[in-house]
């Protein structure tokens, strides 16, 4: 079965990752930092903190934005479940806004409907890798006296009005999952620019460990002692697996460039097939494709995605509305509540993409996809 994503592993990530395994450190060593300053390359500048998953990084910026029972948090509800279930698990309500019909990104005037003065956070979801309105969320976020946070798991690389992703919330969290566009096998990274909300996520991701004498309350305790003033949890992203990060981002502008040349020919190949949506972009973005997402119309989405799974073609659907999983419903969310969210997840299929496809399985994809669809 062809994936609807993969990882390209070069053997230059195999020596990278054998280099530390020979080496001193297995976990925290000199290839965290490395990868760390790597990664504010490409956030702009903002500093950047690895740790285990996407969804860990997610935990930690609702942590470092001071998310706690009586707060809600804004997002989208087209989206993995962990941009939410994160701010659940901190006690905080979530509210749903709806998305736009073209991206399937948050929705600012969704947004700003539902804003209250107990919003903490306002969360974008870079859906397929395509930044989000952050300047119209950015005005909602502030408006609200609430941080904007952007889950950008699908959208390293990107930029919007020629600023990077990593700079336009502010937290901003990563995923390194296999599928997403670079890979530590799992692992994620947290980008802030407040020093003070930087701090909470280092601290947080690292049981909560104050190491400063400056810092601790006793410090005359001795040369061993570290105190933990907030509780954290072990959130460390290995050395071993920061050394394949590092390694990675050394190849994401490649990545980022076969990726844009197989959304081109995508767009080509199906720009006359019946019956399809293909993804938009606005004027003003520079995406990395995390997925190319097509809508299927006329209620055929269900037939198209068994066909295409049957024919070998590794389909998916990206996402059920977040509250549509049973722990939502539980909490009282029905379906309804985001029309929008839930006629794009009724239409939608991500079709394989990743830089290893070659032209030759893309050109299969389409044609199948074609042969279906007349
Ligand atoms: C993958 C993903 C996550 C979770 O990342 P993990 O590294 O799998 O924990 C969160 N949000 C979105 C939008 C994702 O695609």
């Amino acid at each position: 079965m062809l994936p609807y994503g993969r990882q390209s592993i070069a053997e230059s990530d195999v020596e990278a990752v054998t280099e530390v395994l020979r080496g001193d450190w297995l976990t925290t060593g000199p290839a965290v930092g490395a990868f760390e300053s790597e990664l504010a390359h490409w956030t702009g500048g903002v500093p950047c903190v690895a740790v285990t998953s996407g969804t860990a990084a997610l935990h930690v910026a609702y942590v470092a934005a001071g998310v706690g029972p009586g707060d809600e948090v804004v997002t989208s509800p087209l989206t993995f479940v962990a941009t939410a279930a994160t701010a659940a698990l901190l006690g905080a309500r979530v509210v749903f806004a709806d998305v736009q019909p073209d991206t399937g990104n948050l929705d600012p005037d969704s947004a700003a409907a539902l804003v209250t003065p107990r919003t903490r956070a306002v969360t974008a979801v870079d859906y397929a890798g395509h930044p989000a309105d952050y300047d119209e969320l950015r005005a909602v976020a502030d408006g609200a006296g609430a941080l904007l946070i952007a889950d950008a798991a699908h959208s390293i690389g990107s930029a919007y009005k020629g600023r990077p992703v990593g700079s336009l919330a502010d937290l901003t969290t990563f995923s390194f999952f296999p599928t997403k566009t670079v890979t530590t096998a799992e692992g994620g990274a947290v980008a802030a620019a407040d020093p003070e909300r930087f701090l909470r996520a280092a601290r947080f991701m690292n049981h909560g460990l104050v190491r400063d004498p400056a810092e601790q309350r006793h410090p005359g305790e001795g040369g061993w002692h570290q105190e933990v003033h907030a509780f954290g949890l072990n959130y460390r992203l290995p050395d071993v697996l920061c050394a394949l990060g590092l390694s990675q981002l050394r190849r994401l502008r490649r990545f980022r460039a076969r990726r844009a040349e197989l959304v081109a020919r995508y767009h080509l190949m199906l720009s006359d097939v019946p019956g399809l949506t293909l993804p938009a972009q606005r004027a003003y973005v520079e995406p990395s494709w995390h997925l190319y997402p097509v809508r299927v119309r006329d209620g055929r989405r269900r037939e198209v995605y068994d066909r295409m799974r049957a024919a070998g073609i590794g389909v998916q659907v990206n996402y059920l509305p977040a509250y549509l999983h049973p722990v939502f419903e539980d909490l009282g969310y029905r379906r309804g509540l985001c029309p929008v969210a839930e006629a794009y997840y009724a239409e939608e299929l991500s079709l394989p993409l990743f830089p290893c496809l070659s032209d030759v399985q893309q050109e299969r994809v389409a044609e199948t996809l074609a042969g279906i669809m007349s």
